[in-house]
């Protein structure tokens, strides 16, 4: 048994697959695959914090409340973060909660609604980057950019889109009762879609429209509570070199020095891959034992180092 910490990061695909619509039985369907890999690694005696991405429910919201503008006034995109920290907390509670269950297991199994502290002075927000939201003809981009101060740009996927900015996490407000509840043997779920962005001005707190890369977030958290490891899970079985070239190859196992050499030549694209790489190379840099970025239904191989991409000192 082991009593080590591990923060576990999950991708979209632990939610809403490729190819799918995100109708609430595929939803369930997915996020109670995902739990039995987290089950998997609670058994070993592991602690277990774990947190989440949510961009497409969070575009989801914003079509919610671009289609139904008229009759319910729209929110901004800091609330629609908290929904989803809400909605997807919910389903892992559960899910975990029956899976383990069924194991015999019986845990105590909290979410928390989790604010991220940017720096209101970041760069990003002098370059919004992220495209959010629903597609708009130019015409529709235009007046909203009038009409709401919106920044909207041609999205290359067609059509012109919300871009808002991507700030760096900077602190996690709700740390200390995340670290009792781990203390306390609490499974937690924090930082969710990269936590609600906040910045601080003159003391008080406030919500901004931006999204905090979940990766980052993760490593943040990872750090804050000197986890043992950090595990980035996703649809791909590792950080890969010549990504979708001929000459393509997994990176196996890795210094945090060679791939670093990688990341700068430009391996890893901003976004995808790249977020998570630089997310664990921030986590060794500031002293955790192991970095691992691996598939999804590999999880508990991943993390006892048998599949995947592992980065250590
Ligand atoms: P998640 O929801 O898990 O954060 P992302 O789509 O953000 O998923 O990132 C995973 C994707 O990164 C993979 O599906 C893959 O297509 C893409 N990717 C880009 N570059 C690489 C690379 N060098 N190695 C592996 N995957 C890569
Ligand atoms: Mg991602």
């Amino acid at each position: 048994m082991s009593n080590e910490t591990v923060v576990i990061a999950l991708g979209g695909n632990a939610f809403i697959q490729k190819g799918q619509r995100g109708t609430v039985e595929e939803q369930w369907i997915n996020v109670s695959r995902a739990m039995r890999q987290i089950a998997d690694i609670i058994e070993k005696g592991y602690k277990v914090l774990l947190t989440h991405g949510n961009g497409p429910q969070v575009g989801n919201i914003l079509e919610w409340m671009e289609a139904l503008k008229h009759k319910i006034p729209p929110l901004p995109m800091d609330m629609a973060g908290a929904m989803t920290q809400g909605w997807i907390g919910y389903m892992i509670q559960q899910s975990l909660t029956n899976e383990l269950r069924r194991r015999g297991i019986h845990r105590r199994i909290v979410s928390i609604v989790n604010q991220v502290l940017v720096d209101g002075e970041d760069e990003a927000f002098k370059n919004p980057t992220k495209f959010v939201g629903p597609y708009y003809t130019e015409e529709e981009a235009k007046k909203l950019m009038r009409e709401k101060g919106w920044i909207m740009k041609p999205d290359p996927r067609g059509g012109w889109r919300r871009v808002v900015p991507s700030p760096k996490p900077i602190d996690n407000i709700e740390k200390e009762a995340i670290k009792m509840l781990l203390n306390s043997d609490f499974i937690v779920i924090a930082s969710g879609g990269g936590g609600i962005p906040v910045v601080d001005s003159g003391g008080q707190i406030n919500g901004v429209e931006a999204v905090i890369d979940k990766d980052l977030a993760g490593e943040l958290l990872a750090s804050l509570v000197d986890a043992d490891h950090f595990i980035i899970l996703t649809d791909v079985e590792g950080a890969m070199i010549n990504y979708g070239k001929k000459n393509m190859r997994i990176l196996r196992k890795v210094t945090v020095d060679e791939i670093e050499k990688y990341y700068r030549e430009g391996h890893f694209p901003p976004g995808s891959m790249g977020p998570k790489v630089l997310a664990a190379i921030k986590f060794i840099r500031n002293g955790g034992k192991k970095a691992a970025i691996g598939h999804l239904y590999k999880a508990l191989d991943l993390l006892e180092e048998r599949t995947g991409t592992i980065i250590t000192r």
